[in-house]
């Protein structure tokens, strides 16, 4: 079985007990509920070191009081089996007092890449997000950590806080694990209702329409109207955004995107009460 840990002193001992033996050591930070992307990650950091940690932990820091932190769906015990069954030699699972023990004071705050889309939505979730992840890597240690392109903004404001604070890890993207129809997997799918869970396939295809309309030399705003028309006409009740960006520091794109760098089209919508997010490159 994949040895669970629960202390940050354990987990080190393990980090570095492996390091003294000159193995290289990845950690994939996760909340659990694991699926098959996060196992992707976990099969990624396995081609590039030897040891991989998964992390597990419920953040209340990125959650706001309105948000879904005590509806998030837990399974430790599912999620050891999974781990154990992908080749994973360690699952930390730390509890709440053990990440932030009584009087705990401190938040890393940015500015920047995380203001936009998900920062504008969800205004502590960056902080919350950055506070937790800063400290699984200075608690682990790890050669590399590696993240879902799923979250773009989050892998992107992970990659500056790492620059910022001089963190001596590797930062590695990895790609959008998907269902067979195209929809993303995430934890988050398993509230869909079945009607739903179908319309939801609709986010994937605006998506990929819009990106086909640009790169046929169709105007960005255009296509992005499109694309929200298109959600709307699925079921979706909201639009958060559904917004072509630079990939880099997600900054506004002029008119003609193809004479951009690099577009990322990123976007958010609600079906009923669940919020999809979802970003492709062209
Ligand atoms: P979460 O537990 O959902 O916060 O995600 C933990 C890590 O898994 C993050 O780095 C996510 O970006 C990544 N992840 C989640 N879903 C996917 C997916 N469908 N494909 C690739 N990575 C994912």
């Amino acid at each position: 079985m994949t040895r669970i840990v629960r202390t940050v002193a354990e987990l080190r001992q393990h980090v570095r007990a492996w390091k003294a033996a000159g193995e290289h050591v990845a950690l994939i930070p996760t909340m659990g509920a694991l699926h098959d992307g996060h196992l992707s990650l976990i099969r990624l950091a396995q081609t590039k070191v030897q040891r991989t940690v998964a992390s597990v932990f419920v953040n209340p820091k990125q959650f706001a009081p309105h948000e879904d932190f005590d509806a998030y769906p837990r399974g430790e015990a599912r999620d050891a089996q999974l781990l154990e069954t992908a080749g994973c030699d360690l699952l930390f699972a730390p509890s709440g007092a053990e990440m932030y023990p009584q009087g705990f004071a401190t938040t890393i705050n940015l500015t920047g890449v995380s203001e936009p889309l998900e920062g504008a939505a969800r205004p502590q979730f960056f902080g919350g997000v950055a506070t937790v992840v800063t400290k699984l890597l200075i608690q682990a240690e790890p050669d590399i950590a590696v993240f879902g392109e799923k979250d773009y903004q989050q892998l992107q404001v992970i990659r500056r806080v790492t620059r910022d604070l001089d963190l001596p890890v590797e930062i590695v993207g990895a790609p959008t694990a998907r269902a067979e129809d195209g929809l993303a997997l995430s934890s988050r799918n398993a509230y869909l209702s079945a009607g739903e869970r179908a319309a939801a396939v609709a986010l994937p295809n605006a998506m990929k329409a819009a990106i086909a309309a640009v790169r046929a030399g169709g105007r960005i705003d255009e296509a992005e109207a499109a694309g929200k028309a298109a959600l709307a006409a699925a079921g979706f009740r909201q639009v958060d955004y559904f917004d072509f960006r630079d990939a880099d520091d997600l900054s506004r794109l002029g008119p003609d995107a193809l004479n951009e760098a690099k577009p990322r089209l990123l976007a958010a919508a609600w079906l009923g009460k669940t919020r999809l997010i979802d970003n492709m490159g062209f």
